[in-house]
């Protein structure tokens, strides 16, 4: 058993500091002078790319030691996410999914052989896998999905089609939400593994999406899959909550992918608004720039604390469902804002693809919609603070 406390897991100031120095360096030297050309040729990252991002340790900070990782904090592996974002958020999406998304719900509720087979894979960058949850009919209402996975003594046959997932088509591995039983609802889902290499797994067209253009999002289809009934990571009927208790810490990435984008943003505007000159001065001497940039910093800073504050209790043993809503919902909205504040203050600049602000803004709504809208965000903020549940569905005919 694990002798780890919360203590031994705190990172001093310093500890964090320096690591955000290295991540900020890779970040300018690797990813800025590509960021807009990617972008614009909606280029993925590269085997070779998250091999290197695998031998700084990236891949692994917060997976457990004895599967390859660091075992270190949600705190340092999301300096990493957090300084990648701010320059390439394709970059940062591979450390983001490896420590917080699917590979990190492995390591919490998988089986110790699942582990073992899995998790060094993703730690050395050889492999990479991804989530599906959302379908067709089933996005915010994610319980109401249809895709089956079919538990065959020592088989499972997985069908369905798995829409909007992130890396699909580039992920070998994914961690599929699928119906085990007939039981309607949550109580009938559970979660397997299915290798991208199983006969019948396919890909639909590559999406064009607003942004998030160095990240493939695919439709991942299954017809009548075949994967060991040792793939099953959960089942019924606890799975689903088991898995949702987990996603909060994807939902953290999610977070700091948004905090990233806004700070960028507000740090590019207060270089900008003391250089650029109108009217014969800096464009910070007129007061409305002045009450803007305040504004952005207000919004950024109030995302950063709520967001420090969620991860910190994460670290320590005591991760809170509305400390994390809390700080998703006002991350996902003060990027959208305070990116589209910034491209104001920058002009046609700021319209421009050569300032990279109008990326940031397009990213920084696709970061709001994955995970959970910021309108499902609020009402589990209310749930949690009522202390009951809100039912979404029609009530039912007598
Ligand atoms: C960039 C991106 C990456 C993604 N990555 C993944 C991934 O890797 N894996 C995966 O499984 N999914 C992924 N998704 C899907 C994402 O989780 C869904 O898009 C999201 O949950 C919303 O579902 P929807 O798009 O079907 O919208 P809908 O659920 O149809 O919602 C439409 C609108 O209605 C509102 N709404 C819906 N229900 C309610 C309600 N009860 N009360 C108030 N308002 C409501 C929503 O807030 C939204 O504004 C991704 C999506 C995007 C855009």
């Amino acid at each position: 058993m694990s002798t780890t406390t919360a203590a031994d897991r705190a990172d001093t100031a310093d500890e964090l500091d320096d690591l955000r120095a290295v991540a900020k360096e890779v970040a300018n030297e690797r990813y800025a002078p590509f960021a807009e050309q990617w972008d614009r040729d909606r280029s993925t990252i590269s085997v070779q790319e998250r091999r290197y991002l695998a031998e700084l340790g990236w891949l692994g900070i917060a997976l457990p030691e004895e599967f390859g990782g660091a075992g270190g904090t949600f705190a340092q592996a999301l300096v990493v996410v957090e300084e990648l974002a701010k320059v390439y958020s394709p970059a940062a999406f591979q450390v983001f999914e490896a420590n917080v998304g699917p590979a990190q719900h492995l390591a919490r509720i998988g089986t110790e052989e699942q582990k073992r087979q899995f998790l060094p894979g993703i730690v050395s960058g050889e492999h990479t896998m991804a989530v599906g949850i959302s379908e067709p009919d089933a996005g915010s209402a994610a319980t109401d999905m249809v895709t089956k996975a079919e538990i065959r003594d020592d088989i499972v046959v997985v069908r369905g089609l798995k829409r909007w997932i992130s890396n699909g088509g580039e992920a070998d591995r994914y961690l599929v939400y699928a119906r085990m039983d007939d039981t309607p609802g949550s109580r009938g889902i559970g979660a397997v593994i299915v290798e991208s290499n199983r006969p019948g797994v396919r890909f639909g067209r590559r999406e064009r999406l607003m942004g998030f253009r160095g990240i493939p999002s695919a439709d991942v289809i299954f017809e009548d899959v075949e994967v060991p009934v040792e793939n099953i990571v959960v089942r019924p009927p606890d799975g689903f909550r088991k898995l949702f208790s987990n996603f909060s810490i994807e939902r953290l990435g999610n977070t700091t992918m948004s905090l990233a984008l806004g700070q960028a943003a507000l740090d590019k505007s207060i270089d900008y608004v003391q250089q650029r000159l109108q009217f014969g001065r800096p464009i910070v001497e007129f007061q409305s720039v002045q009450l803007t940039l305040a504004d952005m910093a207000l919004q950024v800073d109030a995302a950063r604390l709520l967001r420090d504050r969620a991860v910190a209790s994460l670290d320590a043993g005591t991760p809170s469902t509305l400390e994390v809503s809390l700080a998703k919902c006002a991350a996902n909205e003060m990027a959208k804002r305070v990116t589209d504040m910034a491209m104001a203050l920058h002009g046609a600049n700021g319209y421009s693809e050569e300032y990279g602000l109008e990326r940031m803004h397009r990213d920084a709504h696709g970061w709001a919609l994955a995970g959970g809208t910021p309108a499902m965000q609020r009402i589990r903020i209310v749930s949690e603070i009522l202390g009951r549940g809100f039912d979404q569905r029609p009530p039912r005919q007598s």
